[in-house]
């Protein structure tokens, strides 16, 4: 399409138009799962908005000029802890992780990366960058450890707005007795006991994980890229700290051209967090909803904004695709999504403009012939849903509901023994609850029965 597509730039705070450092050959790195837990809804939004990205990129410059590489972080201090905790080696631990980090990626219907390569087995690049960042003097070695030296580098703080000054006042950062200044970051460490290790000319250790990304990047797809992602909570350190590594042993003005970083999500209006005890599983919800649900769900804001995460959003998605393939004409030929559609995810991956554009175009295949039908099914398809046949989608919906069979059972006798005790008005919110969550229930002789709406 002829049409220029639009992102907000975190490295200059503002939309800019996209311009590939060569159109044959576009480069994207996005930061990928540390593999020590299942993944949680959070980390779901990453996904599903960088495949978004990837897939106006592929519709606009093809398939085979777009790169798109999404590491995995299998060596961290969160996953030897994990591991020691699960009483499993480390080994086992990340395996099983990365299967059920790509069951949720296909039960999110997106697509696979042109790479996704593992921190492991890259770190003789890794060790081969620290080297040269301690010639270039850079870096320097105490102790066992390599640290990157942040004052020698100008422009720390450019991406995320701050002064080095502020961050040497403000630093939370334990000092390590190690290091020159607070701020330094640790490029390599030594392993203690059983934790995993590989040689280097500072001993046996492993790398600090900022330097995976520079090293993988570079690899990749070079020392100079178009467009690097992640969630907003990686801007800093973890990308400032990529763009001081890779600019420094490099010796470029560039990293990468485009930060692009998509916002949190909140559940229930409460922030996600352990402490909370309201981490979602993506895997949690297989049983209970289809993952076109949750896909339309994940879209349903701008990646900018925070995103609630609450049962109402499901449900509304829920009816919303429940109504969309009430028109479902399986799209016979590989015709293309006209160009003019696309024009609201060109403008900075506007998805609840494309949605909202969907809902009209649903109101014309309602009313419309097949063909209205058909583009309607192709321009959900663009977006990754209505990609399940009628059949197979029914097919779920007969057995899946936003809750499972047990706790629907566990709600029903709650809501019994409350109406035993005469609390009507608890009941009455145990129904409402259970309905909210599609479930239908009804009193008929003394017997409490469900049914899915
Ligand atoms: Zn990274």
């Amino acid at each position: 399409m002829n049409k220029d597509i639009f992102l907000t730039n975190n490295l200059r705070n503002k939309k800019e138009k996209f311009v590939p450092i060569n159109e044959k050959k576009i480069g994207m790195y996005v930061c990928g799962p540390t593999v020590y837990d299942d993944p949680h809804i959070g980390n779901a939004r990453p996904l599903v908005i960088f495949d978004i990205l990837f897939k106006v990129l592929i519709h606009k410059y093809g398939k085979d000029s777009v790169n798109y590489v999404r590491n995995i972080t299998d060596v961290d201090d969160k996953i030897i802890k994990s591991a020691q905790d699960n009483n499993t080696s480390i080994s086992d631990l990340t395996k099983k992780i990365i299967k059920n980090f790509t069951d949720d990626c296909n039960f999110l219907n997106c697509e696979n990366p042109s790479h996704q390569p593992r921190a492991t087995d890259h770190v003789h690049l890794m060790i081969k960058m620290i080297s040269d960042l301690i010639v270039k003097n850079f870096a320097y070695i105490n102790n066992n450890h390599v640290y990157f030296q942040v004052n020698k580098f100008n422009d720390y703080g450019k991406l995320s707005n701050k002064k080095l000054e502020d961050l040497i006042a403000g630093s939370r950062v334990k000092i390590s007795k190690n290091k020159k200044n607070p701020e330094d970051f640790v490029l390599w460490k030594p392993s203690i006991n059983d934790e995993p290790f590989w040689d280097s000319p500072w001993g046996r250790g492993r790398p600090g994980w900022h330097l995976e990304c520079s090293a993988m990047s570079k690899f990749f797809l070079g020392k100079e890229f178009d467009i690097h992602g992640g969630g907003i909570d990686l801007l800093f350190p973890h990308h400032e700290n990529e763009i001081a590594q890779s600019r420094c042993v490099n010796d470029t003005e560039v990293f990468a051209n485009y930060w692009v970083h998509n916002a949190f999500i909140t559940i229930s209006n409460e922030k996600m967090a352990k402490s909370q005890g309201n981490i979602l599983k993506i895997k949690d919800y297989k049983d209970k909803i289809n993952g076109q649900v949750l896909r339309l769900a994940l879209m349903s804001a701008h990646y900018k904004q925070t995103l609630d995460w609450n049962d109402k959003l499901l449900n509304d998605c829920k009816n919303t695709i429940e109504k969309w393939y009430t028109v479902y004409l399986p799209p016979k030929t590989l015709s293309k999504i006209s160009d003019d559609l696309l024009l609201t995810l060109y403008d900075d991956l506007n998805t609840p403009g494309y949605i909202a554009n969907l809902h009209k175009l649903f109101d014309k295949a309602n009313n419309g012939d097949d063909n209205d039908k058909k583009i309607f099914v192709l321009a959900c398809n663009f977006i990754g849903i209505l990609n399940e046949s009628k059949i197979k989608w029914l097919d779920f919906k007969k057995k899946k509901s936003l809750i499972s069979e047990k706790d629907i059972l566990k709600k029903i006798e709650l809501r019994n023994k409350s109406r035993e005790n005469r609390d009507y008005k608890e009941a009455d919110k145990i129904r409402d609850e259970l309905l909210q969550k599609g479930v239908l229930i009804e009193d008929k002789d003394g017997k409490t029965s469900w049914k899915i709406k």
